[in-house]
C-alpha cells in the first residue's frame, strides 16, 4: 500500500522532474509539468504534476501556498488551450487506496480525444 502521509523522494513521478527518467513532455512551466501517461486510458491522456512535492491532493490542498495552488490550477486550463480539447475532458486525481492512487505525488489525469467512458469502474 502507498504512504500518502510522507512523501518519498524516489517515487516514479519525482524522478521525472528531476529528469532522471524520460517522459514525453506536453507542457511546463514554473509551476506545473505535464506529460503523457505510459498506458493510456484515451486518446489523450496527459499527466498533469505541480513542481513542488505533495504527496495527494489531500496534501496540496492543505499546504500549499495559496498562490501556487492558484497558478497550478491555472496552468492546467493553458494545457487544455494548448491541446485544444474543445470538445471537452475528464480531470481526475486519484487519493489513497479506495481512490486507486499508485504514485504517491500529486497527479491528474487529463482525458480526453473521444467521449470518456462511465465515472468509476467496480
Ligand atoms: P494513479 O493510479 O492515479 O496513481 O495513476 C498513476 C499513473 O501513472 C498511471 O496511469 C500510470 O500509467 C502512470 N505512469 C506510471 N509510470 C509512468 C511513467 N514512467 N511515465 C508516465 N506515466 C506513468
Amino acid at each position: 500500500m502507498i504512504d500518502i502521509k510522507n512523501y518519498d523522494n524516489n517515487n516514479i513521478f519525482a524522478k521525472i522532474l528531476r529528469k532522471e527518467i524520460p517522459s514525453k513532455k506536453i507542457f511546463e512551466n514554473e509551476y506545473i509539468y505535464a506529460f503523457e501517461d505510459i498506458s493510456p486510458q484515451a486518446p489523450i491522456h496527459v499527466l498533469v504534476i505541480p513542481k513542488i512535492p505533495f504527496c495527494s491532493f489531500n496534501d496540496f490542498s492543505k499546504k500549499a501556498e495559496p498562490k501556487f495552488i492558484y497558478e497550478f490550477m491555472k496552468s492546467i486550463n493553458l494545457i487544455v488551450e494548448k491541446l485544444e480539447l474543445k470538445e471537452g475532458y475528464r480531470l481526475i486525481t486519484n487519493v489513497g487506496k479506495y481512490g486507486g492512487q499508485e504514485v504517491p505525488h500529486l497527479h491528474f489525469h487529463l482525458l480526453s480525444g473521444k467521449q470518456i467512458g462511465g465515472m468509476v469502474s467496480t
